[in-house]
């Protein structure tokens, strides 16, 4: 390990894995039920690398034209690439061609095209529909009455294969309040999941709320500063 970015990133990541073995057994859940979703967002490819070489095989990117350049570096590598940022509609053709999964969808035009320019030969496009849990202004993501309607929409649109959802609450230090929303996004999740039976996703938890996330029942968790290290305050 000469290069000390490189021995700080597979430190924090085996950290962090070990994190979500004792929340997972703490909260009586099945650690293997949980997926690691590294957000590489702003990091250089070498941090990327020395996670992949750590067995971390799932990053998530926020910002289209700087993860399509990562995704070409590294296509020589078997990488699972997530699409969790806002999604703008001139860019879900390079969302859908690029990416694996795409989990910020939060209306129906933006998953039109995200279906209708899923290359052929690919399998169909995982997504997420993103629910602006908090009814926050600020935030994208469509509103809890109006997600079963997206779902059924979503699901007959053949280049999608709908997953789950995904949420961002409004930031909270307290874990009252953190577990509240993510407690109202897994009922949601399991009306939603009444009708849509195969679906099997729960995309919440980030660095700071981690433990409420999965208390509550995340099966993915998205984490970049506990991974990766703070990032410039732009991101
Ligand atoms: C940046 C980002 C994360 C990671 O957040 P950290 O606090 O750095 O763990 C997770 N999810 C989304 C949607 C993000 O934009």
């Amino acid at each position: 390990m000469s290069n000390p970015t490189e021995h700080d990133v597979v430190a924090a990541l085996q950290s962090v894995r070990q994190q979500i073995i004792d929340m997972a057994n703490r909260h009586g859940r099945d650690p293997a039920d949980i997926q690691l979703l590294a957000v590489s967002k702003t990091k250089p490819i070498a941090a990327i690398e020395a996670a992949w070489s750590a067995g971390q095989h799932a990053f998530g990117e926020n910002y289209p034209d700087e993860a399509v350049d990562k995704i070409m570096s590294l296509q020589d590598k078997a990488i699972d690439w997530h699409f969790i940022g806002a999604i703008q509609s001139r860019k879900a053709a390079a969302l859908a061609t690029h990416f694996s999964w795409v989990h910020g969808v939060d209306r129906l035009k933006v998953a039109k095209k995200l279906s209708d320019s899923r290359p052929a030969d690919a399998d169909p496009l995982n997504i997420c529909i993103q629910v602006n849990i908090d009814k926050e202004a600020s935030k994208s993501g469509v509103s809890p009455s109006e997600t079963l309607a997206l779902a059924d929409e979503c699901a007959e649109l053949p280049g999608l294969r709908l997953r789950g959802l995904m949420a961002i609450p409004a930031p909270s230090t307290d874990t009252v309040v953190q577990r509240d929303a993510f407690s109202r996004l897994r009922n949601l999740f399991e009306q939603v999941k009444s009708t849509h039976t195969d679906l099997d996703t729960l995309s919440m938890g980030m660095s700071g709320d981690l433990d409420s996330a999965i208390a509550e029942g995340a099966t993915i968790v998205r984490v970049g500063t506990a991974i990766f290290g703070a990032r410039d305050t732009r991101a």
